[in-house]
């Protein structure tokens, strides 16, 4: 059943350098204070480089428009939205929610979530979908099924919200990524069974790696795009007088 798509987790590193950068001979005093004093610059700079790479990525956001049409409860609602979010957030993106619905003209840095009852002509099993411009490799509009994640949500017994968070955090990155394709595992695998809801494996539940540059790529061309359009658009209007 579905929506879904899934990732892997990212794996860490560890570098090993204080024994290249300690001094071949020097006094035993000045030996200790190097090996106490340089791991704590290495964490120092180790810190320093993190909040710069933090700033930096999250710098990086995207405004999503929540169309309610079905009418989700406020805090499943709000649950929703904390839970797609941090799934965002973890991939180096920023989310920000405005109230809607919204009449303006959605921009290429936004998103449009309809969350709506299911269709008699929807997939069986399909807990949402996204509409793509293959050609493009983009979308803007994806659709959640409400009623469908809330008896899947009451079938595992888990939280609602959060599952509905879930859901629009994969049609996301379907609209970002712009492909209908799956992964093996986590968050972009094309079927979510109950036994894995039941689990909670985090790891079921975050975008891979992969994922997650293809996904910065995107909202860093959809910025771009942005910044162009508003451009474009603070061009001064034609001088109709000097016709
Ligand atoms: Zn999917």
């Amino acid at each position: 059943m579905g929506p879904a798509c899934r990732s892997s987790p990212e794996t860490g590193d560890s570098s090993q350098r204080t024994h290249a950068l300690l001094p071949l001979r020097v006094p035993f005093v000045s030996a200790w204070r190097s090996f106490v004093t340089f791991p704590l610059a290495v964490l120092s700079w180790r810190r320093n480089i993190a909040a710069m790479l933090a700033h930096s990525i999250l710098a990086l956001s995207l405004v999503i428009r929540i169309h309610d049409q079905y009418g989700v409860p406020h805090d499943h609602l709000a649950k929703a939205r904390a839970t797609a979010e941090a799934i965002m957030n973890a991939a180096g993106v920023a989310v920000t929610w405005p109230d809607c619905p919204c009449l303006s003209r959605v921009g290429s840095d936004e998103l449009v979530i309809r969350i709506a009852r299911a269709f008699p002509s929807a997939e069986p099993g399909s807990l949402g979908f996204s509409v793509l411009d293959i050609g493009q490799q983009a979308g803007t509009l994806a659709t959640v099924f409400a009623d469908r994640v809330q008896d899947l949500a009451a079938l595992a017994e888990v939280d609602t919200g959060e599952l509905m968070g879930r859901v629009i955090a994969h049609e996301i990155a379907h609209l970002l990524v712009g492909t209908r394709g799956h992964a093996p595992d986590g968050l972009m695998r094309a079927e979510w069974k109950a036994s894995e809801l039941i689990r909670q494996r985090p790891s079921d539940w975050l975008l891979s790696r992969d994922d997650g540059i293809r996904i910065r790529q995107a909202v860093r061309r959809r910025s771009h795009a942005a910044t162009a359009l508003t451009i474009v658009d603070a061009d001064p209007a034609p001088d109709v007088s000097a016709q």
